[in-house]
């Protein structure tokens, strides 16, 4: 018994993880039924899927029944055995099938001589996508352990179908060929796919000797000396390019083994003294240090090897990306590329870059994002059939179409055009104030995690409403010192000295943690240790950081500070003791009065809303933290897709929860803004907007867009739909009044998903 159930276990195990890597939507399913069928040891296994439009059930792979009736056999919910499965939503088993009052004869389909038959729901996220079934010719009843097996199958299954599913719809639909890649950047490109693929590689070069030892050695330096030059042009230019301050570095592990005399000398001592050719000498150099580098566990070291190494033997055999010849621009489709081969690739002739490795991805595709051009990485996408063809690469929903039918290349030029006129009209409004047609002004702020150094970014906005202290923490070796903290905050500060910053105490624990501040945590850590729970048990780490913040603060006196995930009066209580504590120190040490930081409440944890007279009476403002806010009002993470629908602001329970919040803290006499996701949100915004809020905080690529819509609506119009809001039963009513309003309002292309994008990204 034992045994079967682990044997079942391994089989399910085994069948998920080798349909995972399936990259059509035919394989998955084939592949899907074969494994089932050899697995639960039957005769056939057929898995049908209802239509998009959820009218029948159609056969899409079977391993039993006759091929030829893929894609033909249709039946309705309701009809036939697997049509009373899909009707059910229940498991069916018989002994006796064809007995069975709903069975429905179907000719040509093969399905005569099996006898029993068991029949599972695929439901993803409560929706039916169709319907699973083992036959056997033997009439016998599955017992319970093979019900469980194709139970916990077809649950394990369904989200795999229903990403597939959509795929192949589309591609039908489409009628050309999509892959879904892992990485994406950028916008859309549509271009000619040209495929670069170096005759000799790393991984292919092989050891030949020479006797010319000179001229290898020649060779050798020459190629590393031109290297050089082009690494550091190919690093201004992207110094010139690119708009991200990460962008700087990416060129580091390379450069340090550029740099490297002990590469030089070893690549000659193998030249010298074993008679290799240059790229032979390098491939041995470069396979010791790869060795060493996995010995110590350092992976990263590892591929910034493998790609210098590779690049110097492209070289060294005269090939390069920059040799091919463009004079239009073009999808470049490799399958792996080391981070400077994009570089140094003729930007203004790259429209777009699709990269089948995900070996260089984390590098390659930094970089790439960095440079604007669209980008899909990790896409299991074959080269020889897409060299030559027009290809549509989807950056932002990280997906690749070739040879997409004139109609789906029409509908994403117009995507573009519809993007590009999006981005000048946000664009224009880049400088302007959030005031309403009503002449009502909403403030937008800036949620900032690290500095920004754009110049005219204070003039963006209207100050900061959330900067992520931890975000600064997370990227440190060892936890920042109190001078160190000091420098931090008083760059942003003196940044933006004519308007608030809002700065938030240390937020970790949870999904946020410091490589040297181990939390040791239940399993629960949502709901466990983190916040201003770690802070408050650690006052050291908390001391330093209000003491850093307060000093910073000295000169320009516009700093507030925050507190993460409160959930009792208490923590308040303790911070604001240290705070004082702290300032009346600095200014002994000083020996003159300092401005004095507001202190401000996340309301994050719905507890709260109870308590917020006596928080009023501790704190000077309030903020919501919509993102937690949310989950912990619906008890649903945040960072969980099976959930996602339930994580919704748009549901009654929330809109009423956001309103009684504001209500509350007006009578309260103290602000209340909302720094959360939705504040970015189009429609979240204009909800919060409706229900009377007027500070909304945002990611840097949101606030244009919102500036925008805040420009296009009345405010009061909106209050009066915040009202009927309230009145009404569900989330799609409430969701589509907004919708219905930006339609209204001109805005429907600016509230669409498919325009989505940041605002700095290039068409
Ligand atoms: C929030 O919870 O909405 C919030 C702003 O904080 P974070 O996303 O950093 O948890
Ligand atoms: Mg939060």
């Amino acid at each position: 018994m034992a045994d079967k159930q682990n044997s079942i276990l391994l089989s399910l195990r085994e069948i998920i993880e080798e349909v995972s890597t399936k990259s059509s939507f035919e394989d998955t399913v084939t592949t899907l039924v074969e494994k089932i069928r050899k697995a639960a040891n039957c005769d056939c296994c057929s898995l049908y899927l209802l239509n998009s439009r959820k009218t029948f059930l159609c056969l899409e792979a079977t391993d039993g029944l006759q091929k030829e009736s893929i894609g033909k056999v249709m039946l309705q919910v309701g009809e036939g055995l697997v049509g009373l499965v899909a009707k059910k939503q229940e498991l069916l088993n018989l002994a006796d099938a064809p007995s069975h009052p709903n069975f429905k004869y179907l000719p040509d389909v093969g399905e005569d001589e099996f006898m029993s038959f068991l029949g599972a729901p695929v439901i993803n996220q409560g929706e039916l996508l169709g319907v699973l079934v083992i036959q056997s010719k033997e009439s016998r009843q599955f017992d319970a352990q093979e019900e469980t097996f194709l139970i916990t199958l077809s649950a394990q299954i369904a989200s795999i179908i229903a990403q597939n599913k959509s795929v192949k719809e589309n591609t039908v639909e489409y009628n050309g060929k999509r892959y879904k890649g892992k990485t994406g950047s950028g916008s859309i490109a549509i271009a000619q796919a040209v495929v670069w693929k170096p005759p000799v590689t790393f991984e292919t070069a092989t050891i030949m000797y020479s006797d010319d030892k000179e001229i290898q050695s020649e060779l050798f330096h020459q190629t590393l000396f031109q290297l050089q030059t082009e690494m550091d042009l190919a690093n201004l230019r992207l110094q010139e390019t690119s708009h991200n301050t990460a962008s700087s570095g990416y060129m580091s592990g390379y450069g340090s083994l550029l740099d490297d005399t002990t590469f030089e000398d070893e690549v000659d001592s193998e030249i010298f003294n074993q008679g290799f050719v240059a790229t032979s000498a390098i491939k041995v150099v470069a396979q010791r240090r790869i060795d060493k580098a996995n010995d110590e566990n350092h992976p990263d070291k590892v591929s910034d090897i493998r790609d210098f190494a590779s690049i110097l033997i492209s070289r060294l055999v005269h090939l390069s990306p920059s040799d091919t010849d463009l004079t239009v621009p073009i999808v470049i489709v490799v399958k792996s590329m080391p981070a400077a081969l994009v570089a140094e690739m003729p930007h203004n002739k790259v429209a777009g870059f699709v990269c089948v490795d995900n070996a260089t991805s984390s590098h390659t595709a930094i970089l790439a994002r960095d440079l604007g051009i669209p980008a899909v990485i990790d896409v299991n996408i074959d080269l020889d059939e897409v060299d030559g063809k027009t290809i549509i690469v989807d950056g932002q929903n990280a997906e690749v179409i070739v040879e997409p039918s004139s109609s789906v290349v029409d509908e994403y030029m117009q995507l573009i055009s519809q993007r590009r006129e999006l981005h000048d009209l946000f664009e224009a409004v880049k400088f302007e104030k959030a005031i309403s047609q009503d002449g009502k002004r909403i403030t937008v702020q800036l949620n900032a995690g690290l500095s920004h150094e754009d110049d005219d970014l204070a003039q963006q906005t209207d100050g900061i409403g959330l900067y992520r202290t931890e975000i600064a923490f997370m990227l440190s070796n060892t936890l920042p010192t109190e001078e160190q903290q000091i420098s931090w905050y008083k760059g942003l500060l003196t940044q933006f000295k004519d308007l608030p910053v809002c700065m938030r105490t240390l937020d970790i624990g949870g999904d946020k943690l410091l490589p040297y501040l181990p939390i040791e945590d239940s399993q629960n850590s949502a709901l466990g240790w983190r916040g201003i729970r770690v802070c408050i048990d650690q006052p050291n780490i908390l001391k330093s950081q209000l003491r850093a913040m307060i000093k910073a603060n000295i000169d320009t006196g516009n700093l507030d500070i925050m507190l993460p995930m409160i959930s009792r009066l208490e923590e308040v209580l303790i911070v604001k003791r240290i705070l004082n504590e702290s300032y009346n120190e600095i200014v002994e040490e000083l020996g003159h009065e300092i401005p004095r930081p507001r202190l401000g409440v996340m309301i994050e944890v719905p507890c709260v809303a109870f308590i917020l007279d006596e928080l009023a009476a501790e704190c000077d403002f309030f903020s919501i933290g919509s993102n937690d806010l949310i989950q912990y009002l619906f008890a649903a993470d945040r960072t969980n897709q099976k959930v996602s629908k339930i994580f919704d602001p748009f549901n009654p329970a929330a809109v009423r929860c956001l309103k009684y919040l504001k209500d509350k803290c007006d009578a309260t006499g103290k602000s209340i803004a909302v720094c959360g996701e939705q504040a970015g949100s189009t429609t979240g915004s204009m909800l919060l907007m409706s229900l009377g809020y007027e500070n909304l905080s945002m990611n840097y690529s949101q606030i244009a867009r919102i500036k925008y819509i805040v420009r296009n609506i009345n405010l009061e119009e909106l209050q009066e739909i915040g009202r009927t809001a309230l009145t009404l039963n569900s989330s799609a009513k409430i969701k589509s009044l907004y919708v219905e309003y930006a339609k209204q309002k001109g805005l429907s292309t600016v509230i669409d998903p498919k325009n989505f994008i940041d605002v700095d990204d290039r068409s």
